[in-house]
């Protein structure tokens, strides 16, 4: 199912040196800060006591872009910082939506899809027209406008989320952004997120 709502996910920033910080933070807690790094599964072995607070001194920074249906969910997620493009100031002249793969199988949705958008944004266009403001033309627009988000998360929060978002129950598209979360993570925390 990956790729197939064409979801942009991009890693901006991340802490440096995490693992070793993480690490170190949680040896504190024993005195053994000496061994840090001497042992490749002792974060592993932490998570799965419980023992996550230390990986909370990590975060990473995301750039994502979906759909605003995705951003309402994900922002529902509440132990993070968000910046995300305004509808009130910013003008949706494009007509620029996600279309969900799911459409194309069922008879004649395609269109009747194509067909309500056009009509979204030409009523949204005749609204500005009339000399509305973006902030209340937008009440006609679609929950598939294309949106994009600044997402900051810890580590812990970030395995929350790709474990609740990640599996068959979430909504694809959302689940198409836990994945891609999930294999930049595995690739840059290997340590902490190597059991998801
Ligand atoms: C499959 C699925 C279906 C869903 N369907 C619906 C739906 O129909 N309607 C709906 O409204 N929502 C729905 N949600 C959203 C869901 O209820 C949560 O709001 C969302 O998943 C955010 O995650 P979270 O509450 O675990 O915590 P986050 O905000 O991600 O916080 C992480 C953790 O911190 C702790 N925490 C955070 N805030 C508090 C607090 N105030 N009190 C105590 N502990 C806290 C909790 O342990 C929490 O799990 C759905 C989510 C999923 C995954």
């Amino acid at each position: 199912m990956s790729d197939e709502y064409g979801v942009d996910v991009r890693l901006l920033a991340i802490t440096p040196d995490a693992e070793r910080l993480i690490e170190s933070a949680g040896r504190l807690c024993w005195n053994t800060q000496e061994k840090t790094g001497t042992v490749p599964d002792r974060i592993q072995a932490w998570l799965e006591i419980g023992h996550e607070s230390m990986i909370e001194h990590a975060c990473a920074t995301f750039s994502i872009r979906g759909s605003r249906a995705m951003t309402h969910e994900l922002v529902r997620h509440r132990l993070a910082s968000y910046s995300q493009r305004s509808q009130r100031y910013v003008r949706e002249s494009d007509e620029s939506y996600v279309a969900p793969p799911e459409l194309a199988g069922c008879d004649g949705a395609v269109d009747v899809y194509h067909h309500a958008m056009s009509h979204a944004w030409q009523a949204y266009r005749e609204l500005l027209k009339c000399g509305l403001k973006p902030e209340i033309a937008r009440y006609v627009l679609p929950n598939s406008c294309y949106t994009e988000i600044i997402c900051t998360w810890n580590f812990r929060e970030l395995r929350h989320i790709i474990r609740l978002r990640a599996t068959p129950r979430a909504l694809p598209e959302i689940r198409e952004v836990a994945l891609r979360l999930r294999d930049i993570m595995k690739e840059r925390a290997p340590q902490v997120f190597a059991d998801l």
